[in-house]
């Protein structure tokens, strides 16, 4: 409602002002945000949310987390973005850190987003001579026009065609399929271990490591997307060190930057050399203010043994929604925090609403899949929250959809 004077009421406040000044690319304002604290984000009106969407799996560490504040006060302060023609300690030391993590020898370049992770893969793949791409359907990789013609969504990528390169899509976890696809053309397979986006669909068991055999012999590179699996979401640091698989390369963002702008391209062996001095480049990417606020990430998980307890939090939360016995769950799946509740109706747009209308944040990654990537600080006490509420969210949903 506007007022006599045509001036936004409060209520109208920031979603109006948001509409008349932003680009209308992610529709209508859900809620004006004004506050965080852990799990919890409060709107103007000062009603609290629990945080079941983290960003979408951004916030590792929940909102204002005080190492992370730590971290990025103590560093803007002192030295904030460097020339990447210069060094600086906490970029050095993140890129060590996530080698480290990896448990293999490589190399990092540092960005600002997960497009632009899968933009520096794109061209180092193509520095082996090779031109060839091969994706899956149902993949998402960003929306710059590199990422977007490896994203395999056609409603997303036609509006923009053409699209740079050479892509064939094949169908997310069939073998033989992705053993047809790839030549010795083929620069490199571009997958991720969990299509997020898609509706937080598993990798079947095995399928990571036929492709890593399959481009092995075939001389490509394989590469693996874990923008939203990555840094500990699913309960690893990485989603296939659970299967035990080695790409070639890992693109990374999201939770690595406690809430910055922060993206990692890991190279491991020779595909580390492939990019020369002089052939990529950002000038924020790696700046020392988000590597710091990244390295107070993987420290605090490391230290507070948090890994564990995203497996175990997880797996409760997975149980006790399937224990509901709710006719309108047809299915859990996703690992670790990144789970998808697969629904018997096409509701989870009204979930949505009905969830946030009882004070929780949740995100209808499909018609009908609710996608859930809490902060991975998340405890029992918030999750078992949610559990108690979802009956009353799914029937008021299904209530309206009538
Ligand atoms: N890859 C995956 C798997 C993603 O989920 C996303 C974001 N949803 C991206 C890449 C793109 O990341 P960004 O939005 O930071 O560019």
């Amino acid at each position: 409602e506007s007022s006599a004077t045509g001036a936004p009421s409060p209520e109208q406040g920031l979603a109006d002002r948001s509409r008349g000044a932003l680009m209308n690319t992610y529709g209508p304002p859900r809620l004006p945000l004004v506050r965080g604290e852990g799990a919890t984000l409060w709107d103007e009106q000062g009603n609290a949310y629990l945080d079941f969407l983290g960003g979408i799996a951004v916030n590792a560490l929940g909102t204002a987390h005080p190492a992370v504040v730590r971290a990025v006060s103590e560093q803007i302060a002192t030295l904030g973005h460097v020339s990447n023609l210069f060094a600086a300690e906490p970029t050095v030391a993140l890129a060590e850190k996530l080698l480290h993590l990896a448990g293999r020898s490589g190399r990092v370049y540092f960005s600002n987003s997960g497009a632009e992770a899968n933009e520096a893969a794109f061209k180092l793949g193509r520095r082996t001579g090779r031109t060839r791409m091969v994706a899956a359907q149902g993949g998402f990789h960003g929306r710059t026009m590199g990422a977007l013609a490896l994203t395999g969504q056609p409603a997303k990528q036609e509006p923009f065609a053409p699209l740079p390169g050479e892509v064939t899509h094949v169908p997310y976890g069939d073998v033989e399929a992705l053993r047809a696809a790839v030549t010795e053309e083929t620069a490199f397979v571009l997958l991720e271990p969990i299509q997020g986006e898609r509706g937080v669909l598993v990798a079947p068991e095995g399928y990571l490591a036929a492709a890593r055999e399959i481009t092995s012999a075939a001389g490509a590179l394989l590469i693996l997307d874990e923008v939203q699996t990555g840094i500990g979401r699913t309960g690893h640091w990485f989603a296939c060190q659970a299967e035990g698989v080695e790409p070639d390369v890992i693109t990374l963002a999201k939770g690595l930057g406690g809430g910055l702008p922060l993206g990692a391209t890991l190279a491991f062996g020779e595909a580390a050399e492939l990019l020369a001095p002089g052939q990529h480049g950002s000038t924020f990417g790696g700046n020392p203010v988000s590597c710091a606020a990244g390295l107070a990430v993987l420290e605090t998980l490391e230290n507070e043994g948090l890994l564990d307890r995203v497996k175990r939090v997880g797996a409760r939360l997975r149980e006790a929604v399937l224990a509901l016995g709710h006719p309108c769950v047809a299915q859990v799946r996703g690992a670790g925090l990144l789970l998808g509740i697969v629904l018997t109706e096409p509701v989870a747009d009204r979930a949505q609403q009905t969830a946030q209308d009882a004070g929780f944040l949740l995100n209808a990654v499909a018609p009908d899949v609710i996608r859930l990537a809490p902060p991975l600080i998340v405890g029992e006490k918030e999750t078992d929250a949610l559990v108690r509420a979802l009956p009353g969210i799914l029937d008021a949903a299904v209530e309206q959809q009538r």
